[in-house]
């Protein structure tokens, strides 16, 4: 450890001047590189404490400690008679930290807790984080949109700091999202009206933020959180229907968090197929059956719509509530639905309605309403599953004088 500006080791006489004697010095361009590879920040993890600065009296002053991952002297900590002197200089084993926690990694009942692959990863994780806030500009600008709204009861706070993290590179226009949140909205699916009043407040919200002042075409980019609802979900996506680049997240069960996985290269991979009805009958009804987080049951679903109606239906290759982990996946279900939009417009002309079955995370329900065109497509009834109730019930209707 070198300590550039202690003076509070002063306890024992004996012990700083052997500490003294020992330590190496780091040059000052190494230093340098250091506190800017750090911003300036404690780099253990979770602290990010700045240390040009104490925050309570604001008196300006190097606060920092150069941490030594693997000690200077092959008898310190996680130190080594090979490593310790080849890298007591070196910047990929130095951290910069604050006064507590080079003393909590170096301390002799700590030490155990802090190996040399866990210092490493704390180092990474906070120089790569500070690359990549700086290496963002101005076009990575993009307009935060949560919403929220219970799902049998259940609420849902989403966390900004986690919706900001999943966005990276590109970084919020504003320091706080626009909210269009229900999560204190005591009434359940089954209620009366429930539908209707949830989708004018959603329309009233909507149109709030993005046509308040503001023209939409003024919003490069919008990056969307949602947590609610089936059929609300395919209404926020007409509403946001054609706004040119959005970026839709989910929450990944897993994980906890709202961050795209990276998919392996195969992008020839068919992740969906569509099952078509044998023949198409435009004498009857037509719906979609989206089975993505789940298998829609086809059984109940005619029980529902009769048995006449046409059915077609976009499956994953293996349905499940992890299915969707990619940004990928999501691109390719998009792809998968308008072709069967475009298939559905030709059978069907534009004018009978459709009916829509959704087992599928969020972004899946946002495209769904997202995909339609106002002026091509019927109006779309939106079905919900309640749990706990035989089956789908119907919801509400989407695209229907969208303008009105
Ligand atoms: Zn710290």
């Amino acid at each position: 450890m070198s300590e550039p500006k202690d003076k509070s080791q002063k306890a024992t006489k004996a012990k700083t001047k052997s500490k003294k004697k020992s330590r190496v010095p780091i040059p000052p361009k190494t230093q340098l590189e250091l506190w800017a590879r750090a911003a300036g920040r404690c780099e253990f993890r979770g602290c990010n404490k700045p240390l040009y600065l104490d925050e309570l009296t604001k008196t300006r002053d190097n606060l920092s400690i150069i941490s030594h991952i693997i000690a200077a002297e092959p008898g310190g900590p996680r130190g080594n008679e090979i490593d310790s002197p080849r890298l007591a200089k070196d910047i990929s084993n130095l951290m910069l930290t604050c006064r507590d926690h080079a003393k909590i990694i170096d301390s002799k009942e700590n030490v155990h807790a802090y190996p040399i692959e866990l210092l490493r990863e704390y180092k990474k994780e906070h120089e790569d984080r500070i690359r990549l806030l700086t290496d963002i500009m101005d076009d990575a600008k993009s307009l935060v949109l949560l919403f929220q709204a219970p799902i049998d009861g259940n609420n849902f706070n989403i966390d900004k700091t986690l919706a900001y993290q999943a966005m990276l590179p590109n970084y919020p226009a504003k320091e706080h999202p626009d909210v269009i949140d229900f999560s204190d909205f005591a009434d359940r699916e089954t209620e009366e009206g429930y539908w209707s009043i949830l989708s004018r407040n959603i329309k009233a919200k909507f149109n709030d933020i993005f046509k308040h002042g503001t023209n939409r075409r003024d919003y490069m980019h919008v990056s969307v959180f949602a947590l609610g609802p089936i059929p609300l979900l395919t209404y926020l996506g007409s509403l946001i229907g054609d706004i040119d680049s959005v970026d839709l997240y989910q929450r990944h069960r897993t994980t906890k968090d709202w961050k795209w996985k990276d998919e392996p290269d195969d992008f020839r991979k068919e992740y969906y197929r569509t099952i078509e009805p044998e023949t198409h009958n435009d004498d009857f009804d037509t719906s979609i059956l989206i089975s993505i987080s789940g298998v829609v049951d086809r059984k109940k679903v005619v029980d529902l719509v009769g048995e006449g109606c046409n059915v077609y239906e976009i499956t994953a290759d293996k349905p499940g509530l992890d299915f969707l982990s990619s940004r990928l996946k999501l691109e390719m279900f998009c792809y998968e639905y308008r072709q069967l939009l475009t298939k559905i417009r030709s059978a069907n002309g534009h004018t009978k309605e459709l009916n829509l079955f959704i087992a599928a995370p969020s972004p899946v329900a946002i495209e769904c309403g997202r995909a339609l065109l106002p002026k091509c497509d019927p109006a779309v009834r939106v079905y919900d599953l309640i749990k706990g109730a035989s089956g789908f019930v119907y919801a509400l209707t989407i695209n229907k004088n969208r303008d009105a």
